[in-house]
């Protein structure tokens, strides 16, 4: 049989027997399953005409059923597009048009509703529900459990991912099945998965995180996972009883450790809780070990890249840090115009090269062209450092940088003087357009519950601890952040709402 470069590791690394997913409340579904599901899926995609190259975007809900539909989009030679559940109709018009995919699977609520579009009209449409029922599922239904994959090299296209739009329009990454790979094999072996572990998975599996980080490393390992639809801070704590790992965003952590619950009797089957996705806050990393007696490793990656760092599974987890490069990836700081290295402690751009980097963005050959440097180095838009002992600290974004009078404000220093105040319970450093500095900075602030804390007291702590041009100019308060499922606040939405502060 001719050889499918990522769906062969994977068949290679299944157990024979075992489970590879526990659903609460419903029957367990086996490697055996596994194998099984996807090959029947693969050859409903086949018969719907999905060929090799192929596009195959999919809104659907979590569930196994939408993993076998990965695993058939692998098996068959399409590349898979998963789209945000969130996407209103006209979004996912857009991102029908850009991927041109030759088959789109969505909830059988929104078929009606996406009928009348015209890029989604003018594709081919089945259905996958919630609990895995609709019209792919039930072609699928009664096809052989056996399915002979269409040969795929390790630069054929494996996926298209768009990126979560946190700094502006969502961006088609090309990822190939050398790219998912290598980096699951790495992150397999670096975080010391092995058959006897069980994940608790309760990402979105329309995102890089749940979908490949979580997925791919229990593949690769024979692992299982106890597969949760969504986060739900008591249905994970419950979990962690017969588990020994999780992944999650940093708002997982400061959620739990909202549960009464926790503490270190509880987690005594855990071996390892990882973070990603957006910062983790110290004092989140500094709580989580004082209750539970464990230290979170924080790694940082993109859908670009997949993990670029880690910190380490044996050595210090450094609260703050995103720990070293993973061993097949080589990262930089740079002077972003001039692409200058720069040495320890120096903050620049975040720049990366490894087997794991994606080729291009889907359809922008001249976006793609101006985030990789001339020597294959990818421009991953985060601003940070490395410390003397090698590990990688972000700072922020580049596109959040502030510009105020001509000099550099990084947020990230600010909102870590204002997190230290009494009654912050977190906060949003932006610019905004202001006549006389060009941006000046603000300061977003969510205080505590019963905190009475005033404009003029976080000025007035600032002042003695930030240089001048630092300081905010003004101080607003928001209930919360806004932020996206993933955890990202969304500076974005904050620059727009206030806009006009300075005005
Ligand atoms: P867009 O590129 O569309 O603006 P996005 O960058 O948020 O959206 P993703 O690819 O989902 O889309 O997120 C990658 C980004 O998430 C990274 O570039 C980085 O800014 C942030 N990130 C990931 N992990 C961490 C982490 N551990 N600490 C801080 N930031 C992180
Ligand atoms: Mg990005």
């Amino acid at each position: 049989m001719p050889a499918n470069w990522f769906f062969d590791l994977i068949e290679a690394n299944m157990p024979a027997r075992g489970v590879f997913a526990d659903i609460p409340g419903r029957a367990a579904v086996s490697y055996a399953d596994v194998r099984a599901l996807s090959a029947r899926f693969a050859h409903a995609l086949a018969g719907l005409g999905v060929r090799p190259g192929d596009r195959v975007a999919a809104q659907v809900e979590k569930s196994i059923g939408a993993l076998m539909l990965y695993l058939a989009c692998l098996r068959c030679g399409a590349a898979f597009v998963p789209l945000n559940t969130a996407y209103t109709a006209a979004e996912i018009d857009y991102f029908i048009a850009d991927a041109e995919p030759a088959l789109f699977i969505c909830d059988p609520g929104r078929v009606d509703a996406y009928r009348s579009l015209p890029a989604c009209a003018a594709t081919r449409r089945e259905t996958l529900d919630a609990d895995g029922a609709g019209s792919l599922a039930a072609q699928a239904a009664d096809m052989p459990a056996a399915f002979d994959n269409a040969p795929r090299g390790r630069d054929d296209l494996a996926a298209i991912l768009y990126t979560s739009g946190t700094t502006g329009r969502s961006k088609g990454a090309m990822l190939s099945h050398g790219n998912l790979s290598a980096n699951a094999l790495t992150l397999r072996d670096g975080w010391r998965f092995t058959r006897d572990d069980v994940l608790i998975h309760a990402l979105p599996i329309y995102h890089a995180h749940g979908l490949f980080v979580a997925t791919h490393v229990v593949l690769l390992a024979g692992a299982s996972m106890i597969f949760q639809r969504q986060f739900r801070p008591a249905d994970v704590l419950a979990a962690t009883r017969d588990a020994t790992a999780l992944m999650g965003v940093p708002t997982f952590y400061t959620r739990l450790l909202q549960e009464p619950g926790l503490d270190c009797a509880s987690v005594r089957n855990m071996r390892l809780f990882i973070s990603g996705s957006a910062p983790l806050l110290a004092e989140t990393h500094h709580a989580w070990k004082a209750r539970t007696g464990h230290a979170i490793l924080e790694r940082y990656g993109m859908t670009e890249t997949g993990m670029n760092t880690s910190n380490p599974y044996d050595g210090d987890r450094v609260a703050g840090t995103v720990g070293f490069p993973l061993p097949d990836v080589d990262l930089r700081v740079t002077e972003p115009e001039s692409g200058k290295i720069l040495g320890v402690d120096a903050v620049g751009m975040v720049e990366v090269r490894g087997p794991n980097v994606f080729s291009g963005y889907w359809r922008r050959p001249e976006k793609t062209a101006e985030e990789f440097r001339a020597d294959g180095f990818f421009m991953t838009g985060d601003i940070g450092r490395i410390d003397a002992r090698g590990y990688v600290h972000l700072v922020g974004r580049a596109k959040d940088l502030i510009i105020t009078g001509g000099l550099n404000v990084y947020p990230k220093e600010i909102e870590t003087e204002i997190d230290l105040l009494p009654g912050v319970a977190e906060s949003a450093v932006i610019g905004l357009p202001h006549q006389d500095f060009g941006e000046a900075v603000t300061a977003v602030v969510v205080r505590c519950a019963d905190a009475d804390l005033s404009e003029g007291d976080v000025l007035s702590a600032l002042a003695t601890r930030l240089a001048k041009f630092k300081t905010p100019k003004k101080v607003v308060f928001l209930p919360e952040l806004p932020r996206n499922a993933m955890g990202k606040v969304q500076k974005n939405l904050l620059r727009e709402r206030l806009a006009a502060l300075y005005r």
